[in-house]
């Protein structure tokens, strides 16, 4: 088996410049280690469409990105997610969690509780209990019973990483698997054993990679690649003026400029030249990657 990597957008809006560099070094990766390489739309919200799942995929091919076999879609996959959390349940690893947003925020919690961890609230409910609260009428959340506070991964950018583990949802009341579930499952699913993506995720990675442990999944490798900031040094937004595709086309930027721009900002090219990507390819060495965040000036990009 070759293994595979990913890059797994929501489509909730266009990639911006940002986006499509984490997508570029997730590409490298795993081509440059013989991976495959898959696409994953990741739409289980509801201000995610398939129009804009489309146009992603469109702007990934243009910078010159190709995937192997059909994109996996989550919206697809609803039952396989609640095939695993009755899995889960059956084997009494889950509860279920009537808090609001504000109870869990304001509950008393233990003197050493990491700031953002589930309080314990609902985990330890009798029967009694469990059966008035359903009878609120509000659908519960379907959390993990987890059996440690903390989990340590290691990443090949970032070195080892302890993060919280708390008792995290699975299910959310609405019905609709978390990401945390849906990641670690389709990652499996897919044979997905190198896992690239910005470093804003890096804090849910130790919740992931314990819960696959849990599911007897093996965990991924993972490579948490810096986000691109604006000269503000906030992570880049749209607000931030010409950063998608299509508004630089909009100005004459065209997608292989912006490739060569991507290229400069990893140590790929100097920018005045527009290497395709399998050049990028040949050049590239995960070991160089520079350190510390892109700060990126659009005006540069013209
Ligand atoms: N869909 C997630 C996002 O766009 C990324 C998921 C992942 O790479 O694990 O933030």
């Amino acid at each position: 088996m070759t293994g595979a990597g990913r890059f797994a957008p929501s489509p909730s809006g266009d990639l911006h410049i940002g986006n499509l560099r984490t997508a570029l070094l997730a590409w490298l990766f795993a081509r440059k280690s013989g991976r495959d390489f898959l696409l994953r739309i990741d739409d289980l919200d509801d201000r995610t469409s398939s129009e804009v799942a489309q146009r992603q995929i469109d702007d990934l091919t243009a910078i010159g990105l190709d995937f192997d076999g059909k994109p996996v879609v989550q919206s697809e996959r609803r039952e396989i997610y609640d095939a695993v959390i009755e899995r889960l349940t059956a084997a009494g690893r889950t509860f279920e969690c009537f808090c609001t947003r504000k109870e869990i925020l304001s509950a008393p919690r233990a003197p050493h509780s990491p700031p953002g961890a589930y309080p314990g609230t609902c985990r330890d409910l009798t029967a009694d209990e469990v059966h008035e609260r359903r009878g609120l009428g509000r659908p519960p959340a379907i959390r993990l019973r987890s059996d440690v506070t903390q989990f340590t991964i290691r990443d090949d950018l970032c070195g080892e990483f302890t993060g919280v583990v708390d008792d995290f949802v699975l299910r959310r009341g609405d019905g609709v698997a978390a990401y945390n579930l849906a990641v670690v499952v389709d990652d499996a699913d897919s044979d997905i054993d190198q896992v690239v993506r910005a470093d804003d995720l890096l804090s849910s990675t130790p919740r992931q990679a314990y819960l696959a442990q849990v599911l007897d999944r093996p965990i991924p490798s993972y490579a948490h690649v810096p986000l691109v900031l604006n000269t503000f040094g906030t992570r880049l937004a749209k607000r931030d003026g010409a950063v998608t595709l299509a508004s630089l086309a909009s100005i004459g930027v065209s997608a292989d400029r912006v490739r060569a721009q991507l290229a400069g900002s990893l140590g790929l090219g100097d920018g005045s030249e527009t290497p395709d990507s399998a050049t990028l390819l040949a050049r590239f060495d995960p070991a160089r990657i520079p350190a510390g965040p892109w700060i990126l000036d659009p005006v540069d990009l013209l």
